[in-house]
């Protein structure tokens, strides 16, 4: 690990989950954030000015960033000359943040991106800092397709899957084998960014979110996935079927899961100890955004909740529980995970710290 600060860029600092950035980064311990960039509607106004009246966080915007100034996301010999680390959360269409990311590793920089357009890119790594942490060694393939001196790129999961995909590892490593996966999503307001769904299409309904599921279903593949001949090759034997809906509730993905296994099924005591001792590389690492425990468990039949339990460990634990057995598959239980944290910059910032750990990114000055 580098003794000098990483310089870091973050890329739609305006948005919703560029405001989490900048609330997680304020005082973080390798990382300092010297460049704020979004659209060129941003570019040219202090932070302060660029988010007046669409600040959405409850502690108010830190200190530090108020009179930085804004520069276009487009200006990439700016954020080089300035950052060693992009975190990218611009809202783009896939073409278009492609070229971006790309552009920013041919140049040298290391990029982590919570944008979904390179999720199927496999010599892309997505990864849950937990879950697969070995994926990283694609990052070598990829650098040699990117050209002489790039950094690289490496991509967060969509937010809908933070919570169960982390219930699963566990019982994977300890040799049971999930192959059928049915789950019903609960998500936040805040997945859609700000404005996001009209009010008067969400307050006092449902909304079916169409797009979510085929993200939900097939990202989890890929986490599971294998590295094999620079480029990792998707689980398949684990089949998902998923529903996903926007309900009116601020903050919080919640998964209503139906789990079938392969072959013999733990009980559920087994279950729960396995999700109890989990302590992957990130805890054991004790990396400075890991959380203690990643998965809390609970015992209480009406937990867990979104509005209580979403931000356990400062939003980064995912909160599991209502383990009972399924009639039609092997087990249930419902987990929730806080998408602007967890399942955005939260698990970003945490999978540049294992990058930093391992010794891709290091400072270049
Ligand atoms: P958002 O609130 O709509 O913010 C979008 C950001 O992108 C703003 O900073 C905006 O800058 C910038 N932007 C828009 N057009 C741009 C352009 N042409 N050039 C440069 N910057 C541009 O969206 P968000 O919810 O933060 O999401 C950001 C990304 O993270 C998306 O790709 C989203 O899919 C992903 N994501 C979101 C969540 C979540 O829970 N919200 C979870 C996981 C992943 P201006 O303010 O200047 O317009």
């Amino acid at each position: 690990m580098s003794q000098k600060k990483i310089h870091v860029a973050v890329i739609g600092a305006t948005g919703m989950v560029g405001q989490q950035y900048l609330s997680i980064l304020s005082g973080h311990p390798w990382f300092e954030v010297t460049v704020l960039a979004a659209s060129a509607k941003s570019a040219g106004r202090t932070y302060g000015e660029a988010v007046r009246g669409r600040w959405h966080l409850e502690k108010s915007v830190p200190e530090e960033f108020t009179g930085m100034m804004v520069i276009d996301a487009l200006d990439i010999k700016t954020v080089k000359a300035r950052a060693d680390l992009v975190f990218s959360a611009i809202s783009l269409s896939p073409d278009d943040t492609i070229k971006l990311e790309d552009a920013y590793a041919s140049e040298g920089l290391w990029v982590v991106s919570n944008n979904s357009a390179h999720r199927n890119t496999p010599d892309v790594p997505m990864i849950i800092p937990e879950v697969n942490p070995g994926h990283l060694a694609v990052l070598k393939d990829q650098r040699r397709r990117l050209g002489k001196g790039a950094g690289g790129i490496a991509v967060k999961p969509n937010c809908s899957i933070q919570g169960f995909v982390m219930t699963l590892a566990p019982l994977y490593e300890a040799g049971w084998v999930p192959s059928n996966l049915i789950t019903t999503n609960f998500q936040a307001v805040s997945g859609a960014g700000y404005p996001g769904q009209a009010s008067l299409d969400v307050i006092d309904n449902c909304l079916p979110l169409p797009g979510e599921e085929h993200k939900t279903m097939t990202e989890p593949l890929k986490i599971f996935g294998r590295v094999q001949d620079g480029r990792i090759v998707q689980k398949e034997d684990l089949r998902i079927s998923a529903h996903c809906m926007r309900v009116p509730v601020i903050h919080g993905h919640l998964s209503a899961v139906s789990l079938g296994f392969a072959g013999e099924t733990p009980g559920m005591e087994k279950v729960i100890s396995l999700w109890k001792e989990w302590m992957p590389l990130p805890q054991s690492l004790k990396l400075p955004s890991a959380p203690l425990q990643p998965i809390h468990v609970f015992s209480e039949p009406d937990r867990p909740q979104h509005r209580l339990d979403r931000d356990i460990e400062k939003g980064m634990a995912a909160a599991a529980g209502r383990l009972r057995e399924c009639s039609v598959l092997d087990l249930r239980y419902t987990c929730l995970s806080h998408n602007t944290i967890r399942g955005a910059a939260g698990g970003a910032i945490l999978t540049a710290e294992l990058m930093t750990h391992e010794g891709y990114v290091t400072s270049r000055r």
